[in-house]
């Protein structure tokens, strides 16, 4: 099918689903967007989706070929198990908002590339205006380098920092919790210290002002 009337049967689907107002808006721009050569190949655009007005946003790294499938993020093995850490906090997927680095499936599931991660940093920008979460849970290493930039998942996960009154808590991929049996551990207590965090948010260390600061939110 064309390029653009593959945007055009998007737009359809993703209005469809009645998603809220100033995200459905911006869902599709997103699925009329061909800035990649990865977006020629997907079979649906995978924005994002929960909550508007969700405190906690969880940003992970891509759409594998499940959400690919359903335009939905986390819908395969990885999406059930972060079903289960939510059910863990008494959360469901509805009451936050769940979201990816890049939108188009990578070919082949491959890794995304710096240029795909920054073509659509744009969107992923301006989809935190819009939900303006309290609380920002990096999943896996793509989505932590965009926030805490230079660092190592193994030393980081499960820590949190603050800056412009937004948490930020990177966390294990829950792909690769799956299969490892001390990530999967690491992963559930990490997902466990949330609820404490959000309510004891002023205990949570403010990001030093200085170059790292101004770092934290470039590519
Ligand atoms: N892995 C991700 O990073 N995102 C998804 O949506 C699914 C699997």
């Amino acid at each position: 099918m064309l390029s653009w009337a593959k945007g055009l049967v998007e737009v359809f689907h993703l209005s469809y689903k009645g998603e809220m107002s100033s995200l459905s808006e911006l869902n599709e721009e997103i699925a009329l967007c061909q800035q990649c050569e990865i977006a020629k190949f997907r079979t649906h655009v995978v924005p994002g989706e929960g909550a508007e007005d969700a405190d906690i946003m969880f940003i992970g790294e891509a759409p594998g070929w499940h959400e690919d499938q359903q335009g939905r993020p986390f819908v395969g093995p990885a999406g059930q198990f972060l079903d289960q850490l939510l059910a863990s906090i008494n959360l469901r997927r509805q009451q936050v908002y769940i979201a990816n680095v890049i939108k188009c499936r990578p070919v082949g599931n491959r890794d995304p590339l710096p240029v795909e991660i920054h073509n659509c940093r744009k969107w992923l920008d301006k989809q935190i205006e819009i939900i303006s979460p309290r609380m920002i849970v990096t999943l896996g290493r793509y989505s932590m380098a965009m926030f805490f930039p230079g660092k190592s998942i193994s030393k980081i996960h499960g820590t949190a920092q603050k800056q412009d009154n937004i948490i930020y808590y990177a966390m294990y991929h829950p792909a690769a919790a799956l299969h490892q049996q001390s990530l999967r551990q690491a992963i559930e207590t990490d997902m466990l210290k949330i609820p404490s965090l959000l309510v004891e948010e002023k205990d949570v260390t403010e990001a030093k002002p200085g170059p790292q600061q101004l770092k934290m939110f470039e590519v």
